[in-house]
């Protein structure tokens, strides 16, 4: 190897490990459980659930469906009212006592019920930033193009009702190194995604890419390329029930020459970044 050459990669190399060292060296781990659900474990070791339908989903693996077995939980996070979102949310709530983030009005909702104890919620709505799990992580809610409706079935009478779901969303979560990642819940593509990716650069994003509820895998190739411009993208909410039709390997052939990294994670796969 010519001396130059060996002088660059040698600095890159400790660049690499200064970047690790900066980072604390640790990673922090993403588990996919299938459709949009996904544990958060950063690397100061707080858990942050996103959309935890686990015990009813098809696509998570059994031995991952005992929720006894989640040990710590220190959040949850929900987009939106629907059932294949809220998933476990009360009972994981009330096993770990995990604060509920949500859209205010969403919450209202929940508080009401009884589904989750006020005291448990965290009220909160688009743009304005919060730190639940002390201060280097941080949560913004940002906009889904989606509709939300919460439909609950009374313990006692056993009737099922409708109710506000407040607006739908997507979260930008920063974790204790900088990193910076993208759930966009169930959503259509909109313009504003060009805002979300200039304003919070997000290192991945996790989108949508089943159809017939939420962006096929066109349209989330359309998202990727053009808007938010992550640079890896993991493929959720496709395959769980029928109508969702999209597959990962049309979203890839649909991104063409996008230099965004594809990850397809298989439902109980966890990874390191
Ligand atoms: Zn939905």
């Amino acid at each position: 190897m010519h001396p130059g050459k060996f002088r660059f990669f040698g600095k890159l190399a400790v660049a690499m490990t200064l970047v690790a060292l900066a980072s604390g060296g640790q990673a922090w781990e993403l588990q996919w459980y299938g459709q949009a659900a996904f544990r958060i474990t950063t690397d100061s070791g707080k858990v942050i659930l996103i959309d935890p339908f686990i015990s009813g989903n098809p696509k998570t693996p059994e031995a991952l469906k005992d929720l006894g077995k989640l040990g710590r939980v220190d959040l949850i996070l929900l987009t939106h009212g629907h059932g294949d979102h809220v998933g476990d949310t009360a009972k994981i709530a009330e096993m770990t006592g995990a604060k509920v983030a949500l859209n205010a009005d969403f919450g209202h909702t929940f508080g009401t019920l009884g589904v989750v104890p006020y005291q448990q919620l965290i009220r909160f709505n688009k743009s304005g930033p919060i730190e639940p799990l002390g201060p280097g992580i941080s949560i913004t809610m940002v906009r889904a193009e989606h509709s939300s409706e919460y439909v609950h079935t009374d313990a006692r009478s056993g009737k099922k009702g409708v109710y506000p779901g407040g607006e739908p969303a997507g979260y930008i979560i920063r974790l204790e190194n900088g990193f910076t990642l993208y759930h966009a819940g169930d959503t259509g593509v909109f313009g504003d995604m060009k805002f979300i990716g200039e304003y919070y650069r997000p290192d991945l994003a996790l989108l949508p890419i089943g159809g017939h509820f939420t962006m096929d895998p066109a349209h989330a190739a359309y998202a990727v390329r053009e808007l938010l411009k992550p640079k890896s993208v993991i493929p959720m909410h496709y395959g769980t029930f029928p109508p969702l039709k999209g597959t990962p390997e049309q979203f890839i052939g649909a991104l063409g020459e996008a230099p965004a990294q594809v990850i397809v994670m298989a439902p109980g796969e966890s990874r390191k970044f």
